[in-house]
């Protein structure tokens, strides 16, 4: 009897580490997005989901924050000598947004396509910023541009265990 309570012990160790195997495939193919304060301030979260997840990517992290000044700083560094960095920075706080990660295929790329152009006067129809963006700055999301830009944006708002497959 003993035998056997071993083997199921290691059927089930051996399916623990096959979905810990999955659940790391499955994420190398990621990226950080974030439901800006113009889209949850009118209650655009559900709608915006919905496009990303009809779309097939899946949402395996999300939370709902309010950045403060400094998180918002750090987090758009890169655009800092630009002259609509104080303004951004200043839009990013105006209120709550929800930091996501979202993993699929191509999903970089894939959720370019589905945010539509920076400016929603440039954006393709049926594309997130062409139906719900308010202006080039308040344009619903954000979404990294590049995988190597997604971990380390994921790395600022997430922790592993907070990112399920
Ligand atoms: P994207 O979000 O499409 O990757 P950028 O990385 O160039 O675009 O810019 C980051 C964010 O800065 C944009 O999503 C938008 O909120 C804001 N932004 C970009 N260009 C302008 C602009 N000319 N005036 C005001 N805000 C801007
Ligand atoms: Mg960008």
């Amino acid at each position: 009897m003993d035998g056997s309570r071993g083997d199921r012990y290691k059927a089930r160790d051996s399916s623990i580490q096959s979905r810990k195997r999955k659940r790391t495939q499955c994420l190398s193919n990621v990226l950080f997005s974030i439901i800006k304060p113009d889209a949850t301030r009118r209650n655009l979260t559900g709608a915006v989901n919905a496009k990303l997840e009809g779309a097939g990517l899946r949402i395996v992290a999300q939370k709902r924050l309010q950045l403060t000044e400094a998180q918002a700083k750090a987090f758009y560094a890169v655009h800092k000598e630009r002259p609509f960095y104080g303004e951004l920075v200043s839009f990013m706080i105006s209120g709550p947004v929800v930091v996501q990660v979202l993993e699929g295929q191509n999903a970089v790329a894939k959720n370019r396509e589905i945010m539509g152009a920076t400016n929603p006067a440039n954006a393709e129809p049926g594309t997130i910023r062409k139906e719900f963006a308010e202006s080039i700055e308040a344009n619903s999301v954000h979404g990294s541009d590049s995988l190597e830009n997604a971990k380390n944006e994921i790395a600022f708002f997430f922790s592993e265990s907070e990112i399920v497959g």
